[in-house]
């Protein structure tokens, strides 16, 4: 079982927080096509023969390719690959870009059965601090009229901790997304990376961070609130009703193989990992000229377990001890038993079964605790 993702790297605008690799010169998504099929015949072999069971059209903005592009590379994909008939296939879009024809062509002629959109805050303020180019009335049409299309599993993300958002308009924010009945949430804290215009905007004190304890809360309300509406949180930031986890995402941390297609998109296979160059016009001269277009790592015991813990503990089905024992060794198995017992005494991790989760006190610490899991 394995996955495939494409990262489509272009974006009408540029969100005032987003540190992804993407273009704004549309111009070159013909040409950037082209070397996206190239490189998904120069894969063919990278996840030996497995069945494809997820593929993730990110971005960037996927819903900037027309419906036929978006054929093209899913029918290149089924060529090339071995694609299961119940396949998962997510597309993320922005609202602005889903009017009614596009969605109802989306719907009724490709292959694509889940919708991830990026709504990320029904407050218009919050928007346009973020630089979106969508506002809440037509954040609200675009998952109305992505239901009313048919589709039946529907993710949105929401943004908290963004300066200026009350508690009170957090709590509407989410009662608003659950109104909709989607069928999952993405929630993430705003993070002010280096080299955007809000960490800009911050270091010229023009806007101030929400303070941590008051980011807390709205992470708290959000579990409960979620919980209420009937929602299971399976990992730190993702929701879901029951049967509408996210495949592909819950693949990433149970360590299923995946390839990365498009400039900046990382690959894995269990033996190695690999990441693209982040540059559309490198990638593409370098696809064409069949020079080298990635970085390649090979991936030691060590590196693996960590990674295992890092991705298992965020997750509800936690780490697995039996798991570790079989696939790394005792001295691993001894080790992480002694790294767990601090935290076990604390109530920050319990164990049930032979497995290790993290309780809903260290939650709130998962980056800590996992860090000092990890062996060094
Ligand atoms: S649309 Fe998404 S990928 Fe593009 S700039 Fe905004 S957040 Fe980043």
């Amino acid at each position: 079982m394995a996955g495939i993702y494409v990262h489509i790297p272009f974006c009408r605008k540029q969100c005032s927080y987003c540190d992804f690799y993407k273009s704004t010169l549309l111009e070159n998504k013909k040409t950037l096509l082209v070397s996206l099929m190239k490189e998904l015949d120069h894969k063919a072999n990278y996840l030996e023969g497995d069945r494809i069971e997820t593929i993730y059209i990110g971005g960037g903005t996927p819903s900037v390719l027309s419906i036929e592009e978006i054929n093209l590379l899913l029918s290149k994909i089924s060529a090339v690959y071995k694609v299961s008939d119940k396949a998962e296939i997510t597309f993320e879009a922005n609202p602005d870009d889903l009017n009614k024809t596009y969605l109802e062509r989306l719907y009724n002629n490709t292959v694509i059965n889940r919708l991830s959109i990026g709504i990320q805050s029904f407050i218009d303020r919050d928007l346009r601090l973020l630089n979106r180019r969508h506002d809440s009335t037509k954040a609200k049409h675009a998952i109305r009229d992505t239901l009313k299309a048919g589709f039946s599993d529907v993710s949105i993300d929401l943004i908290y901790s963004i300066p200026g958002m009350s508690m009170d308009e957090w709590i509407c924010n989410l009662n608003t997304a659950f109104s909709f009945n989607i069928h999952h949430l993405s929630a993430y804290f705003l993070t002010f990376e280096p080299g955007t215009c809000i960490y800009g905007k911050l270091k010229n004190k023009e806007i101030d961070q929400v303070k941590e304890e008051q980011s807390l809360e709205q992470y708290k309300k959000l579990i409960e609130i979620a919980e209420k509406a009937g929602y299971i949180q399976y990992e730190i930031s993702n929701f879901s009703l029951p049967g509408h986890l996210s495949k592909h995402n819950s693949g990433y941390w149970s360590g299923k193989k995946y390839i990365g297609i498009g400039p900046s998109a990382h690959s894995y296979n269990i033996k190695t990992r690999q990441w693209n160059v982040s540059d559309n016009a490198e990638y593409i001269m370098k696809i064409n000229q069949n020079r080298t277009y990635f970085e390649m790592e090979h991936l030691n015991l060590k590196t693996r377990f960590n990674e295992y813990i890092m991705t298992g503990l965020r997750t509800k089905w936690g780490i697995d001890l039996k798991e570790i024992e079989k696939k790394f060794g005792t001295e691993f198995y001894r080790l992480i038993i002694n790294k767990a017992l601090p935290f076990l005494k604390n109530n920050d991790i319990e164990e049930k079964e032979n497995h290790y989760f993290l309780t809903s006190k260290g939650i709130f610490i998962a980056d800590y605790i996992i860090s000092a899991m990890f062996l060094d």
